[in-house]
């Protein structure tokens, strides 16, 4: 079930079952593990996304509506049932 805030959109599109590495679809965040216990955002962790940062990755987002603005040709919209409520 994908019934988790994604960390970085906040939509629905994060699973239990995920791991390290997967992409998901509506912002292009790469699961680095440990997202939701960071002490601070600002800092990159260094993993799958590089030197991506949750903050940077977050205002990235709004921006561009993927976490790069590279990936944004890439990404799909949420489905209406997984949007965040934000
Ligand atoms: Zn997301």
């Amino acid at each position: 079930m994908n019934n988790h805030p994604c960390p970085i959109c906040r939509n629905l599109t994060f699973n239990n079952a995920d791991e390290i590495g997967d992409i998901y679809p509506v912002c292009f965040w790469e699961m680095e593990g440990g997202e939701d216990e960071r002490e601070d955002i600002n800092l990159p962790a260094f993993g799958p996304n590089g030197e991506l940062s949750i903050a940077q990755a977050r205002k990235n987002y709004v921006k561009y509506g993927a976490v790069e603005e590279r990936f944004k040709s890439q990404v799909r919209l949420p489905r209406e049932s997984k949007k965040a409520s934000l």
